[in-house]
């Protein structure tokens, strides 16, 4: 059972390198296995992937690189994580089509938003990778965006080994509280990491919600989907 028609769900790059550089490629295909079921339960499943596990364009230009080409090499990595989990996703006999902001014909298609509601339209589930195309974004308001144009009715964020939203950092708090939900002013005001800030003014402007939930134990993805109150919801 579904509790929505359409989804998006972000992946973060930290989720496919398990927490490493590079893929770990036994959590890409069992979080593809996961995807598979809730889309041959019906749901429609456009993805949003992040790319951490490869660059992230502000911890490069830490290292000396112009900040907007450390940008761009931060979303060639999200595209090979794309790849990655068309792969696994095709093994699970789910058809897909990677879309890309920055175009790359050989690999992808351009990104093209009443393409990608086709594709959604008969059961193929749609990655779109290369973030928005733009230096200075985060793949988090590319997940707000995206959700908003192919009219996904929820944003699922995926974490790695985190359930939720705390008040502080729950590995260096141990008295961390989680909370069940939140609005999106009261995300905004706290200074919250978990999603940036322009992704949430993002729900708030057009009213989507936004769901913080693990992505390391195994059914969450179907759980959420499932309409199951678990993670953080970031609401109005
Ligand atoms: N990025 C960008 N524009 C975008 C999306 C991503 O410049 O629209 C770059 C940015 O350098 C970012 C990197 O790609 O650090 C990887 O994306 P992100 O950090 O959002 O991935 P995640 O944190 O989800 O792994």
């Amino acid at each position: 059972m579904s509790a929505y028609r359409r989804v998006l769900l972000k992946l973060s790059g930290e989720v496919f390198g398990g927490g490493r550089v590079g893929l770990d490629v036994g959590v890409v295909r069992s979080i593809a296995k996961e995807i598979a079921a809730v889309v041959n339960g019906g749901t429609e499943v456009a993805i949003v992937v992040g790319g951490g596990n490869f660059f992230r364009g502000a911890e490069l230009q830490q290292n000396g690189l112009d900040r907007s080409r450390a940008d761009y090499m931060g979303m060639l990595g999200t595209v090979m994580n794309c790849l990655a989990l068309q792969d696994f996703l095709e093994q699970e006999g789910v058809e897909t089509r990677v879309q890309t902001a920055i175009t790359m014909g050989q690999v992808a298609e351009p990104y093209i938003p009443r393409r990608a509601i086709r594709h959604l339209e008969k059961g193929r589930v749609v990655i779109f990778g290369a973030g928005a195309g733009m230096p200075y974004f985060s793949t988090d308001t590319v997940a707000a965006q995206r959700a908003l144009e192919i009219h996904a009715q929820v944003i699922l964020m995926g974490k790695q080994g985190v359930d939720g939203v705390y008040d502080a950092d729950p590995n260096k708090t141990p008295d961390a509280v989680k909370f069940d939900h939140l609005t999106y002013d009261e995300f905004l005001t706290r200074g919250l990491q978990v999603a940036d800030a322009t992704s949430v003014s993002l729900c708030r402007d057009n009213d989507i919600d936004m769901i913080v939930f693990n992505l390391s134990e195994e059914g969450n993805i179907a759980r959420v989907v499932a309409g199951e109150k678990i993670g953080t919801t970031v609401a109005r």
